[in-house]
């Protein structure tokens, strides 16, 4: 019994400290397929616009892998607790806590569609939480949305009192806030990096 016991614990903290791509592709550990869209490195200086001053990139852009425009599925990198939810329009948004090897993190997963989780529900990377926008979405919303937009918080992100239209809309992140290399580096990890550190 106790064996057993041991065996299961083993296998549960193994499975709990594992990282792996948010795609569908054949191998998810695989950082080489990893493709992103032209302007998606991470620290890229974002041009102003409407209301939003420039600002750096705080995550990546990644490109739909595989040709499907109709269902494409993301996943999440790691086990975790989802946190907020905005479930409208091309700003959609996932945010999911995550906690193991005693590292605490958070990822965002934005211009995505077809959201299947609520707040407070345990997901696992095997389990698809939403899908890249389909071909009707994109035609509506525009095409430079044609990827999603993933980000690995070091820090929380800040809590939102939720509104009628976003009521499990809890937490948003540091996304229009980051001017230059110290802030980012204060709020973000470069998800390539924590890839490369924590794809085993
Ligand atoms: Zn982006």
């Amino acid at each position: 019994m106790m064996q057993l016991l041991y065996i299961i614990a083993f296998l549960s903290l193994s499975i709990k400290s594992q990282v792996f791509l948010p795609i569908e592709i054949s191998d998810r550990k695989d950082i080489s397929k990893l493709k992103l869209s032209e302007i998606g490195a991470f620290g890229l200086v974002r041009k102003p616009r409407l209301n939003i001053p420039e600002h750096l990139h705080t995550g990546i852009d990644i490109k739909r892998p595989n040709k499907n425009f109709s269902d494409e599925p993301i996943f999440p990198i790691a086990k975790g607790k989802v946190i907020s939810v905005r479930n409208d329009g091309p700003y959609a948004n996932i945010i999911i806590e995550h906690e193991f090897d005693n590292l605490k993190f958070w990822t965002l997963y934005e211009h995505i569609s077809g959201i299947k989780v609520k707040v407070n529900d345990f997901v696992n990377p095997n389990s698809a939480i939403a899908r890249f926008m389909n071909k009707e979405e994109l035609n509506k919303n525009g095409w430079q949305f044609d990827h999603f937009h993933l980000e690995v918080l070091k820090v929380k992100p800040m809590p939102l009192k939720p509104i009628k239209d976003y009521p499990e809309r809890f937490f948003k992140s540091y996304s229009l806030v980051c001017y230059n290399d110290h802030d980012l580096n204060k709020y973000y990890y470069n998800p390539l990096e924590f890839f490369q550190k924590h794809i085993k």
